[in-house]
């Protein structure tokens, strides 16, 4: 009864609320018929060893096909999933998506691994280490260690011990852990020393400015300092041009991913891409030994 008092007076007191709580009712259902009609769909963004400008691999970042809006932007609809009963589902969904089309691409390459971006409920469902191994067990064609799991630094991490648990578990399984947008959280510091991590990523916002910001330029410095003290790679995200590919080298940074070298594209373009990448990459080098040479 005191519940439903409770429930009288939102509604007395707070229409906008109940309104609100509508429209994500609405909008979850929308993602829900989505999920079905198969409207979502995985792009994907390459990854780059700054030594030799070798792809690595590729970031599945998902996209929303919607029948009346166009593209979607994660950032339009993963708002209304988080803490939902969809946010598990959806991850799901990911997770296999992008496990098959990494496996598409295997058949060209077998060196080509694949991140995905794991919400901070779904790393920490109870049966989510069991489902890889199973899946993993299921499948031995697909190869663990070409796997990243990205988790977000910030939300990873309420119950840290247990994270660190299924973490280590997963790389136990063969899979590589990375801390995503590294630097934003509240405490990265202690993260950076209690989970399990394989690769540190540096968050764009340090690194969009680091050529004129002194302050940001610092910050990206020293995370890649500290990766390097605790010997795990670092990746710089948001690099949007050559010339901060070029200081991140410099800086001894390892690894860059941004618009500067390809934006996310869809898996059909992906290996089209990378065979002209490569073809680049070589004739560039070729072009530098000749020069030396002559
Ligand atoms: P993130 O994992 O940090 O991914 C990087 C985001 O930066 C992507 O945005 C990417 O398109 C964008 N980006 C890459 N290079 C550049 C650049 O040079 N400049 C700029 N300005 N942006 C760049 P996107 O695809 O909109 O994704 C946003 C966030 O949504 C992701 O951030 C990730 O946290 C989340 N997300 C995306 N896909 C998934 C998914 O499948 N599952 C989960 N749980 N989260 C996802
Ligand atoms: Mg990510
Ligand atoms: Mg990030
Ligand atoms: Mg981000």
């Amino acid at each position: 009864a005191a519940k439903e008092k409770g429930r009288n007076q939102f509604h007395i007191f707070d229409p906008g609320l109940d309104a609100h709580r509508r429209q994500r009712r609405n909008q979850l259902m929308e993602i829900s018929r989505a999920l079905e009609n198969e409207e979502f769909e995985l792009y994907f963004q390459p990854q780059l060893r700054l030594d030799d400008s070798e792809v690595i691999g590729f970031e599945a970042l998902i996209r929303w096909n919607h029948p009346d809006k166009g593209l979607l932007g994660p950032g339009e609809f993963l708002p209304a999933v988080a803490n939902s009963h969809l946010e598990i589902p959806l991850g799901q969904w990911v997770l296999k998506e992008a496990i098959h089309q990494m496996n598409l691409w295997h058949e060209a390459d077998e060196s080509l691994a694949v991140s995905i971006n794991i919400s901070a409920p779904h790393l920490m469902d109870r049966s989510f280490a069991d489902y890889l191994e199973s899946y993993l067990h299921s499948h031995p064609d697909v190869r663990p260690g070409q796997i990243t799991l990205e988790v977000l630094e910030s939300t990873a991490l309420e119950d840290t011990k247990r994270a660190s648990n299924v973490l280590a578990r997963c790389q136990s399984l063969g899979l590589q852990v990375a801390l995503d947008d590294f630097g934003t959280g509240f405490s990265s510091l202690t993260y950076l020393r209690t989970l399990p991590v394989d690769v540190i990523k540096i968050d764009q916002s340090f690194v969009r400015n680091m050529l004129t910001d002194a302050s940001d330029r610092a910050i990206v410095e020293s995370v890649i300092f500290l990766a390097q003290r605790f010997d795990h790679p670092v990746l710089a995200e948001g690099v949007e041009t050559m010339e901060h590919a070029r200081a991140l080298r410099d800086m001894g940074c390892n690894l860059i991913q941004g618009y500067g070298i390809a934006r996310p594209m869809q898996a059909k373009a992906l290996l089209p891409w990378l065979a002209q990448w490569r073809d680049q990459v070589s004739r560039h080098h070729s072009l530098g030994k000749h020069e030396q040479t002559s």
